[in-house]
């Protein structure tokens, strides 16, 4: 356990922080002094992990841990799971983003200011560099989400085919 952190639990599993996750938030910022996109650039990694958790608690898969490190986070699970279920998993991280980015938008217009740079800083990380963030992480490119979020389109459709062939019983 050399270098984390645990920050949390999520029944028995543990949450846990590398200290290289510093170094991410620093290069987020720009190399700046933002301590608001620092802890933003967190909160972001962190939300993005639980929606994969989520997901893995959902279609009960074994949850391992959630991870926070420089180069982002993991949501460490095992099991044996269908095309289908692994590309819902891929979505879990940028729905929570989108989950996020409902809350902290109306605050960052509303509240941000109020609580000086840090509150900008903070806010601006959380809604409009997360999505820049969602964005990249979509590209279909392993290891990135989007190398199995984009099967989603297809398995469904041809689920809802399978459906619909005659001699289907549900
Ligand atoms: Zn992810």
């Amino acid at each position: 356990m050399a270098g984390w952190l645990p920050i949390g639990r999520i029944g028995d599993v543990p949450i846990r922080i590398h200290f290289s996750a510093f170094l991410g938030a620093l290069f987020f910022s720009g190399f700046r002094f933002a301590p608001g996109a620092w802890l933003g650039f967190l909160v972001v990694i962190l939300v993005h992990e639980l929606g994969h958790a989520l997901i893995v608690k959902k279609t009960r898969k074994e949850l391992l841990g959630v991870d926070i490190h420089a180069i982002g986070g993991e949501c460490r699970w095992a099991g044996r799971a269908t095309p289908l279920e692994r590309a819902l998993i891929a979505w879990g991280g940028v729905w929570a983003q989108l989950a996020l980015l409902v809350i902290a938008l109306p605050l960052y217009y509303l509240v941000a200011a109020r609580l000086g740079s840090f509150g900008i800083q903070f806010f601006y990380a959380l809604s409009f560099q997360s999505l820049i963030l969602a964005a990249i992480n979509l590209l279909p490119i392993p290891p990135l989400d989007g190398a199995e979020a984009w099967k989603l389109p297809g398995l469904l459709f041809e689920r809802y085919k399978k459906r619909r062939s005659p001699g289907f019983r549900a």
